[in-house]
């Protein structure tokens, strides 16, 4: 399966429920870069500019780690993979790299939102440091303030959420990642759900759709 949407639409978010209900790994190459940039690894290095600036990073740098990860033995049995494909040309390369393993996408959900709750998600959102998960200072504040409930890492807000960043991944997404729609459209592969609603709405929409598909 694959997650699109504009920044901010809550695919994170969602996919860390999904992951668990459906027992499929969630892959997400946000993460994957961010991971890399802390390690100083040389994919962290190119990458950390363009993430910074809010640019995507060369489709050669993303496709050939998304390439080796989707090799590994826990995504056998599936994946969700989430900010990828981000260009048409990515998911050239995802369609070619999955027909070679003789896997193919079952689905495509599409989280459909407007730009004024993503700015708002995003201005307001922080991350754990240490583990990753999200947090919302009005929507999804931590138990404890600037503390991660579930590991007790430090809460911060990601560089790329400052609102200038923010202006310029939306920019970014209609520029480069809203074709995608149509391309998974003609192959009969896009399912809508509305990510304007809240966490909760937006789960029970997403497995009544998982149902109705016989996804669950
Ligand atoms: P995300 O956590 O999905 O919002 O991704 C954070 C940043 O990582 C993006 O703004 C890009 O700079 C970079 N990134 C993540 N996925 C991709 C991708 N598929 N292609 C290019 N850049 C990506």
């Amino acid at each position: 399966m694959v997650l699109l949407g504009p920044p901010g639409a809550g695919k994170g978010t969602q996919a860390e429920v999904l992951s668990k209900e459906l027992g499929i790994p969630h892959v997400s190459t946000g993460d994957m870069l961010r991971e890399a940039v802390k390690k100083e690894s040389p994919v962290g290095k190119e990458a950390k500019g363009y993430m910074n600036r809010g640019e995507l990073v060369p489709d050669d740098v993303v496709i050939k780690i998304v390439s080796s990860r989707l090799t590994d033995d826990d995504l056998k049995k599936g994946f969700m993979l989430d900010g990828f494909p981000r260009t048409v040309n990515q998911a050239d390369k995802l369609d070619a790299s999955l027909e070679k393993s003789d896997k193919r996408l079952d689905m495509v959900l599409f989280f459909k939102t407007s730009p004024e709750v993503s700015v708002e998600r995003l201005s307001g959102r922080r991350v754990c440091k240490k583990c990753g998960k999200n947090y919302h200072v009005k929507n999804m504040p931590p138990k404890k303030e600037g503390i991660c409930n579930a590991c007790g890492g430090e809460i911060i807000q990601r560089k790329d959420d400052s609102v200038e960043t923010v202006k310029n991944r939306l920019v970014v997404y209609e520029k480069d990642t809203r074709a995608l729609i149509d391309y998974y459209k003609k192959k009969g592969l896009l399912r809508e759900v509305s990510g304007d609603l809240d966490v909760d709405g937006l789960f029970q929409n997403i497995k009544k759709l998982l149902e109705k598909e016989n996804a669950l």
